[in-house]
C-alpha cells in the first residue's frame, strides 16, 4: 500500500463553508478513481487529504486532474517508536536516504532539505531537522547540497503529532475549486481554440459546464465531441454533456432577413446574438445562471469592445468570458496544457455565412435601428424571446 498526500490552497480560506468544499473535493476524488478503476481509501486529517492505494502512479495520473488540488506527493511514513511521542529523527534520516537513492541522487546532482513541522513540541527546529536529514544523505550519496531553488531535487518532510512525512516529489494539479461547488454555466463551444480553454477555466472555477454547439458539419461535430472527451478527462464531479444543434437551422431566419435588408456586414453580430438567445433559453431550461465565450479582446478584427456591447445586448443571462484579456500565445499554452490543442487544431472550419466585409465598429443604437425595421419582416430571433413574442 501506498499513501498520497493531497494538497489544496484556496479552500483552506473558505471560512464556515470549508468544510462544504472539502467534502465536494474528497467526493470529487472518490469518484476520479473510480472512473479510472483504481481504490483507494480517501480521508481527511488537519489541513490535508490522504489517500492510500496499492496503485499510486495510476492514481497520481488521474488525481492530478481534480480541480481543487494544488499539489500532490506519495509519502513515505516514519510512525512513532513504541517508546516515545515523537518520530525519531534518525529514522527520518533513513527513510529520507532511501527516499534520495530511489530518485537516482549521486554526486553528479544537488539536493536540499526541506523541513516543516506541524507539531511544535517536536525537540527539533526545522533547520536542525534538515541539516540532520542534509548529512545523512550527503554521507550516503555523496550528493551536493544546493539550499537554492536550483536543487536538483528537494527532500521534503512533514512532522506531525505522532508521525512524520518524507517525499522526493511534488506534482502540481491544476488548483481552483472543487467541480459541482458553484452554479452552472452554457458554454458556447466552436471547435476552434479558444472556446474549450474558456469552459475549462470555468470548470476549474467549480463550475457544472453544458456545452452547446452549433453545427455546420458532421466533421466540425466530431471535431467538437473530442474537445468534449479531453475536457470530461477532468470531468470528476459532473460530467460535460454536448448538445449539438444546426447552425443553419438556427441561422437562416436571420439571414433572411438581413438579406432583405441590405445588411449582410451584420451577419456575425447577429449569429453571435442568435447562438447566445439560444444559449440563453437553453441555460434557463437546464438551471443555468450564466453563458460562457471564447472571447478574447482584439483577438480577431471583429472582438472589439463595440461589438461585444452589440452582441450581448439584451441577452437575458450574464455573459462570462474568462479569455477576455488573455493573449493568443498564453491561451495557446493553456490549450497544450490542457490536452485540447491537438482536437482544436485537427482542422479549422470556415464559416460559410460570413460576409464580405463585416462590421468591426457595430453601435447599439444602429442595432436598434435595425431591430426595429426587422419587426415588420416577422419574428425577431436574436433578441430575447419575451421581447420578439410581446411584438
Ligand atoms: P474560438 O477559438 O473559440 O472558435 P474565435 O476566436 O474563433 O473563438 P469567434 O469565432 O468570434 O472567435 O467566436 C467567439 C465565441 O463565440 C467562441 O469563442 C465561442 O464561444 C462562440 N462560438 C463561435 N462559433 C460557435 C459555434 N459554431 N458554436 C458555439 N459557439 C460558438
Ligand atoms: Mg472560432
Amino acid at each position: 500500500m501506498g499513501l498520497l498526500l493531497l494538497r489544496y490552497g484556496e479552500i483552506a480560506l473558505k471560512g464556515q463553508n470549508r468544510a462544504f468544499f472539502l467534502r465536494k473535493l474528497r467526493r470529487n476524488v472518490r469518484r476520479c478513481l473510480k472512473a479510472n478503476g483504481l481504490e483507494g481509501e480517501v480521508w481527511q486529517e488537519g489541513q490535508r487529504i490522504y489517500l492510500e492505494t496499492g496503485e499510486v502512479r495510476p492514481a497520481v495520473e488521474a488525481v492530478k486532474r481534480v480541480f481543487g488540488i494544488v499539489s500532490l506527493s506519495p509519502v513515505q511514513v516514519v510512525g512513532t517508536p513504541a517508546d516515545g511521542t515523537h518520530p525519531n529523527l534518525a529514522a527520518i534520516a533513513r527513510e529520507a536516504t532511501g527516499v534520495a537513492r530511489r530518485a537516482g541522487l549521486g554526486p553528479a546532482r544537488s539536493f536540499r532539505v526541506r523541513a516543516r513541522r506541524s507539531d511544535k513540541s517536536y525537540p527539533y527546529t526545522s533547520p536542525q531537522v534538515e541539516e540532520e536529514v542534509g548529512a545523512a544523505i550527503v554521507a550516503a550519496t555523496g550528493a551536493p547540497v544546493d539550499l537554492s531553488k536550483e536543487a536538483g531535487l528537494e527532500i521534503g518532510i512533514e512532522i506531525q503529532t505522532g508521525r512524520a512525512f518524507v517525499f522526493g516529489e511534488v506534482i502540481p494539479g491544476p488548483g481552483g475549486l472543487p467541480l459541482s461547488s458553484q452554479g452552472r454555466v452554457v458554454a458556447l463551444l466552436s471547435s476552434g481554440l479558444d472556446s474549450p480553454v474558456a469552459a475549462w477555466l470555468m470548470m476549474k472555477r467549480g463550475c457544472g459546464v453544458i456545452p452547446v454547439h452549433f453545427s455546420t458539419s458532421p466533421a466540425q461535430t466530431e471535431q467538437v465531441e473530442a474537445l468534449v472527451e479531453a475536457l470530461n478527462r477532468y470531468a470528476y464531479g459532473w460530467s460535460l454533456k454536448l448538445i449539438t444543434l444546426s447552425h443553419e437551422e438556427v441561422l437562416a431566419p436571420v439571414l433572411a432577413q438581413l438579406r432583405e435588408l441590405h445588411a449582410e456586414r451584420w451577419t456575425c453580430l447577429f449569429c453571435k446574438r442568435v447562438m447566445l438567445a439560444k444559449a440563453a433559453e437553453i441555460a434557463t431550461d437546464m438551471g443555468a445562471s450564466a453563458l460562457v465565450t471564447g472571447d478574447s479582446l482584439g483577438q480577431v478584427a471583429s472582438q472589439t469592445v463595440m461589438n461585444l456591447e452589440v452582441i450581448s445586448h439584451g441577452i437575458e443571462k450574464p455573459i462570462l468570458r474568462p479569455l477576455i484579456g488573455m493573449d493568443k500565445t498564453e491561451i495557446m499554452d493553456l490549450a497544450r496544457q490542457i490536452g485540447t490543442y491537438q482536437a482544436s487544431t485537427q482542422a479549422s472550419h470556415t464559416c460559410p455565412f460570413l460576409p464580405d466585409h463585416p462590421l468591426t465598429q457595430a453601435r447599439v443604437e444602429k442595432l436598434e435601428e435595425l431591430l426595429a425595421r426587422m419587426e415588420g419582416t416577422g419574428g425577431l430571433p436574436g433578441t430575447s424571446k419575451k421581447g420578439s413574442q410581446g411584438r
